[in-house]
This record gives C-alpha cells, sequence and structure tokens, in this order.
C-alpha cells in the first residue's frame, strides 16, 4: 500500500482551559483555571493521507514543538515513506536530539497515518485482541482527608468502576496542605486513606495505591504490609525508579505485586533491564516512552515472560496498545485523574467524543478508529488556534481539506 512520500510535518497549537498547574510540586498541582496550551502534529503525505497525535496540558502526552519539529524532524522525514515506521523509529531512536516523548509523538502519528490510509484502527493493524478494557478509576492526588477519598470512591463504584486507584498525599503536608518540598513523604496519612476507601468500597472491589515514588525503602516496606492486610491488588511505582536495586528487595519482601517502572527512561530496553533483576512484578510504560512501536515491543517482551504490563494513563495512543494486547498481560485502563464534583464522562473541548467512553460495568470501550481513533472539533480547535495551519475536514477526515497558513 502506498501512501506517498512524507511531504510536511506541522504542529497545531491551541488553547484549552486547565486547572493543572504542574510547575511548582511537580505532580497533581491544582491551580485556578487558566488557559494551557494543547497541541496536534500534523504529518501529511503527497498522496493526501494524514497521520495525528496530540499533547499538551490535556492528558500527559508530549507535545511536540513546532521549533523541534522545523529543525529536527522535518530535515529527517521529508521525502521518507512513513510506512517505513521500523526504519524511521530505529532513526530517530538514535538521535540524541530526539527525547523518548518526541518520538513518541512522530511515532504515533505514523502509526495514525498508517491506519487512517488503511481504514482501520490503529488495533486492528498490529493485530485486534479486543474491543473494551476494564477500567480502574485514579484519583488525583492531594483531595484531603480520608473522607474525601471514600465519597470518591464510593461515587466511583456506583458509576459501575471494578476498580479504584489512590494517589494520596504526594509532595503535600497532610497537617498544613501545604507542598513539602521532597521528603518527608506521609506513609501513616496514606494509609489512613487507603483503609478509608476499603471501609468505603467493600471487599470485592479492586483497589490499588500509587504513591509516586515518594517513600523511602523502609516507608515502602511498612506500607506496602498495610496494604497486605487491606487487600489491595497491586502497589504501584512506591519509591524513585532511579535505582533498581530496593525495588529487588522490596519485591521480595513483600507479598503485594509490585508495579513500576513508570517514569524511568529507556523504553522497553530499560524494562528489559528491570525484568532481568526481577526488580517489579508487573511492568509499566506508556507512549511517551517511544510510541506506539516501543510500547508494542515492552508488551510483548513482558508477555513472553508471563509478566503483566499495565498502561500508565490513557489516551488514544495506550488504547491502541490495550486493544492489540490481551487482559493477562495489560488488564487495566486507567481512567483519570479524578477530583471530587468534576465530570470526567464529560469530552475535553477539543475532542467530540473521549477515547476512553466507559459502560456501567466498568470497561472502557476502545476507540475503532480509523487509526488512531481521533474524533477533533475542528470548529474549537480552530477557533481557539495559537500557531499552526487552520483546518477544515468535510467528510471522512483522511486529511483532504482546506488549509490556509496564519496571517
Ligand atoms: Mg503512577
Amino acid at each position: 500500500m502506498s501512501s506517498g512520500m512524507i511531504t510536511d510535518i506541522e504542529v497545531i497549537s491551541f488553547r484549552m482551559p486547565t486547572s493543572s498547574q504542574g510547575t511548582k510540586w511537580g505532580y497533581g498541582e491544582v491551580a485556578a483555571e487558566h488557559d494551557g496550551v494543547q497541541s496536534i502534529t500534523r504529518i501529511s503525505t503527497d498522496s493526501g493521507a494524514v497521520g495525528y497525535s496530540t499533547g499538551g496540558v490535556h492528558s500527559y502526552f508530549y507535545g511536540a514543538s513546532s521549533a523541534e519539529v522545523e529543525s529536527i524532524i522535518k530535515p529527517m522525514l521529508i521525502g521518507q515513506d512513513p510506512w517505513d515506521r521500523e526504519l524511521l523509529w530505529n532513526w530517530m531512536a538514535q538521535h540524541r536530539g530526539i527525547s523518548e516523548g518526541l518520538l513518541g509523538n512522530i511515532d504515533s502519528a505514523l502509526w495514525d497515518l498508517a491506519g487512517r490510509a488503511s481504514g482501520v484502527s490503529v488495533a486492528k493493524l498490529l493485530g485486534r485482541a479486543r474491543t473494551k478494557v476494564k477500567a480502574y478509576g485514579s484519583t488525583a492526588p492531594n483531595l484531603g482527608g480520608p473522607d474525601v477519598y471514600a465519597r470518591l470512591a464510593r461515587a466511583c463504584k456506583t458509576r459501575g468502576y471494578q476498580a479504584f486507584k489512590v494517589h494520596a498525599y504526594i509532595f503535600m503536608d497532610p497537617r498544613t496542605m501545604t507542598p513539602t518540598p521532597g521528603k518527608p513523604a506521609s506513609p501513616r496519612e496514606d494509609v489512613e486513606i487507603c483503609e478509608a476507601v476499603r471501609d468505603a468500597v467493600g471487599p470485592d472491589m479492586l483497589l490499588m495505591h500509587d504513591p509516586w515514588g515518594v517513600y523511602s525503602y523502609q516507608e515502602a516496606v511498612y506500607v506496602g504490609r498495610e496494604l497486605e492486610r487491606l487487600g489491595f491488588y497491586f502497589y504501584e511505582h512506591p519509591m524513585d525508579e532511579r535505582r533498581t536495586e530496593p525495588y529487588r528487595r522490596l519485591c521480595q519482601e513483600l507479598d503485594i505485586p509490585v508495579c513500576s517502572p513508570e517514569l524511568t527512561d529507556g523504553m522497553h530496553y530499560s524494562r528489559a533491564e528491570w525484568l532481568l533483576q526481577k526488580a517489579s512484578d508487573i511492568g509499566r510504560i506508556d507512549v511517551n516512552f517511544g510510541g506506539i512501536t516501543a510500547c508494542k515491543k515492552a508488551v510483548d517482551m513482558y508477555e513472553s515472560f508471563g509478566v503483566p504490563c499495565e498502561m500508565h494513563v490513557g489516551g488514544h495512543g495506550n488504547a491502541a496498545i490495550l486493544g492489540a494486547t490481551t487482559e493477562e498481560t495489560c488488564e487495566f485502563f486507567e481512567r483519570g485523574l479524578l477530583y471530587p464534583g468534576v465530570d470526567y464522562d464529560v469530552p475535553p473541548l477539543y475532542l467530540n467524543t473521549p477515547c476512553d467512553p466507559m459502560d456501567e460495568h466498568g470497561f472502557v470501550h476502545l476507540p475503532d478508529g480509523p487509526g488512531l481513533g481521533f474524533d477533533f472539533n475542528w470548529d474549537y480547535i480552530n477557533d481557539n488556534r495559537l500557531s499552526g495551519p487552520e483546518i477544515f475536514v468535510d467528510g471522512p477526515d483522511v486529511g483532504v481539506g482546506t488549509r490556509q497558513a496564519l496571517p
């Protein structure tokens, strides 16, 4: 199949209201609502085929900047065959100026292009395993005391979730509810929240806890044993992931499965080292780490070892990986982050439909394409455009539209 040669790569950036600040504590910081920037990367070809990927304030995905696309990506990819994904991935992965996030953004757009050109979803291109995935509700951190989490957990159970993950106090002093740089963590207060959540939902709901790496080894052992007492399902990213040795000892010490590494660079290569070290019981990755290509290599490697791998966060790219992998390896779709009183089911302004609609039994029905299945609200995007071309789509969005440059 021919989709021509790559002729252009553009970044369309636009305003998106957000309350996530992400500057002071490093994680989960909530601010007053303000304008953030969301972006779409668009790869086009001389045959008219196009591919998209997204990044920015909505979701956790790397938004390519027009500067890095102009200076690094375009000189490499213009004139290349977009179907040579493996060749292009290896070339970009070797380039010292290309981060794993940027690589993931471009790689995902190439997969989207191939799916759109074929008229099928990326999951089908990879070999589809399923159309729906069990979700867990993933809380934002620092929401308040145990009662707040207990109410949110009950609301999630009523909504249909079969599983619920706690992010408790992260870089936050629970006594003053003010940011605490670095350590100390709050292991006892975190356990109080986990205990309240278990009491609120009863014995059957699957529960997880993710302190986002703030514990010392001793704190991690203490909390892990408490989670075992409370019947939690897995224990995610308890310590700094730059060291594997404490993780190896923690896995030996605890019965509850430890799920990591979430934030370690190195894509499937670093996950292979963690597997060799037996440093976690469940792997973790997302498309920020080298895109669809690297994530598929990672989940297939984990499957070969009989080790599960949980995809980090939602999004269309991770949804494609989940659709092409069995539940034995990738059990859950992470839905969130959830805040009390915020309706997560309302799609973000730049999409007509979300990537993760969930039924009353707690299953996310995966996008069915073509490509990654983006359903862009081009009216919103064009009206709030900051840079890049204006896109008009008339009929199926395969890239044939009228475009005009910004004045
Ligand atoms: Mg996590």
